[in-house]
């Protein structure tokens, strides 16, 4: 067993790990030794399947030393008009360049790919070495959410032999069309599967969408940054935080959520059971909305050959269907813990829907401030959605945290330089005094919005 020292001893290298250390050797003389089963920095990015692209715009993704792509509006597709978005073969090549580039050039950073840390500070690398990290400040555990994408693990339903059952990565090798494709799931990575399909001229009717539940959705042209679309943005906070003010129930909010555009969903008709953050065009939403074929009678438990079984009776296929199984959770679903917990940082969200910004701001504040007691006010932990009461709970942490920031002059500049922070791209528009006044403006109805998420939660 051979021993290395380091300050910080990061597990994993996915985009929350990579986020945090770039940020931390930034601002400290901090060394880092990160540990990652993969054999390359991204995370889940590298097992994702080849299509797969940011569904937020890449201006502020990654890490906050280095832009992500070109800041190009997107000209043609069903992002047109809107921000471009990182292939998931960019956003690996990125933090390949991240690590390669700026932080094992520091000198202060130790990168150990294709190893297992065992607990106790403890990892085993693929050549079997086994080493123990003397740890002079903190272990930053990164593996919170878990992330499990559908290539990572086999389906949690029977498929009989015979059934053409694929992961998503292996759409693009299929070259025979089939009369069938049978989508299962309703997340984003489903989503991703009947866009693919939809983009290569598969009509919509050969198209079987089983959706156990339905989602709400955020509209991506409320979430662009700079300039240009910086009243667009402010009306869609605007309209949330009118939303809750108005709201006499939690169905009444998600009415005027609905109404006022601030959540979308794919059919009109149904109330949307989930909620996970998924980002959409409204060019995709039409496209989505052309699949009539859609089951909603549970989870699916088993596949044979021309049959469907669900929670709530079967139905039947065409015997030679493909079947796309999208049913990973993308997110797992673990209780909020402390950030700032002794020794230990756990990298969870600090603003709603934003993984690598908040890894950047824990980072910040972890070097900035100077006890967990201060450092824990400002990194109130943002759950991870899944269902749609989450989007109040959500909204309830992040205010906090602005609240929070809104009391440090020195937060509010790190803020404002902070390129993950989607706020500091429409910077050209607003002044510093303008700021200062809408921040102002702002602390009344944040604190009275959160009095009212109180209650609504209660009720
Ligand atoms: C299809 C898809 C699209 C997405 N699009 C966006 C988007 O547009 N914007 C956005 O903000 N978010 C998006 N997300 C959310 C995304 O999950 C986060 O942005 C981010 O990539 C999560 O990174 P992570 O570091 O938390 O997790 P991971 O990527 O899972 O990284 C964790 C790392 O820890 C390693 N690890 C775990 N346990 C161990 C161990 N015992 N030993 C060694 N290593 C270990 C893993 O190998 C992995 O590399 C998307 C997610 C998916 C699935």
């Amino acid at each position: 067993m051979d021993t290395i020292e380091a300050d910080y001893l990061v597990i994993g290298a996915g985009a929350t790990a990579m986020a945090f250390v770039d940020t931390l050797v930034s601002e400290t003389t901090a060394t880092v030794v990160i540990v990652d089963r993969n054999h390359a920095p991204g995370g889940h990015w590298n097992t994702a399947y080849p299509f797969v692209r940011l569904h937020q715009p890449s201006a502020y993704y990654g890490v906050n030393s280095r832009p992500l792509g070109s800041d190009t509006i997107d000209q043609s597709g069903w992002n047109a008009g809107y921000y471009e978005l990182a292939s998931g073969a960019e956003v690996c090549a990125y933090f390949d360049a991240v690590m390669q580039q700026h932080l094992l050039p520091t000198g202060r950073v130790s990168y150990f790919p294709m190893s297992e840390y065992l607990g106790d500070r403890r990892f085993r690398t693929l050549g079997g070495q086994e080493f123990t990290v003397t740890v002079r400040r903190r272990i930053v555990d990164s593996t919170y959410i878990g992330v499990v994408v559908p290539s990572m693990r086999k389906p949690a339903y029977a498929v009989a032999a015979g059934v053409d059952c694929i992961p998503p990565n292996d759409l693009p090798k299929v070259r025979e069309a089939r009369d069938e494709y049978v989508i299962v799931g309703a997340g984003k990575t489903a989503m991703d599967a009947c866009l693919w399909l939809l983009r290569h001229g598969i009509a919509p009717q050969r198209l079987t969408w089983i959706k156990p539940r339905d989602s709400w959705l955020l509209d991506r042209a409320n979430v662009q940054p700079g300039a240009l679309f910086a009243k667009r943005m402010a009306a869609d906070v605007a309209a949330q935080l009118k939303a809750v003010e108005l709201a006499s129930s939690v169905e009444d909010l998600f009415d005027r959520l609905a109404a006022s555009g601030c959540l979308l969903r794919i059919d009109e008709s149904i109330e949307p059971t989930m909620f996970r953050c998924a980002i959409v065009s409204q060019g995709e939403l039409t496209q989505l909305r052309r699949i009539e074929n859609v089951v909603r009678m549970g989870h699916v438990t088993a596949i044979a050959p021309g049959r469907i079984e669900l929670d709530g009776g079967s139905v039947s296929t065409h015997p030679t269907a493909l079947y796309i199984d999208c049913t990973a959770d993308g997110l797992g679903s673990r209780d909020v813990v402390t950030v700032f917990d002794g020794e230990v940082i756990t990298l969870q969200m600090v603003r709603t829907c934003q993984p690598a910004f908040s890894a950047a701001a824990i980072a910040h504040v972890e070097a900035a401030y100077d006890d967990d007691t201060t450092r824990n006010a400002f990194c109130r932990p943002v759950p991870y959605p899944h269902v749609p009461l989450d989007w109040l709970r959500m909204m309830l942490a992040y205010n906090s945290n602005q609240l929070h920031w809104f009391t440090d002059p020195e937060m509010m500049s790190w803020l404002d330089g902070a390129r993950l922070n989607i706020l500091s791209h429409a910077k050209s528009a607003v002044s510093e005094r303008v700021r200062q006044k809408i921040a102002g403006a702002l602390r009344p109805v944040l604190q009275s919005t959160n009095e009212k998420l109180e209650a609504l939660l209660a009720s």
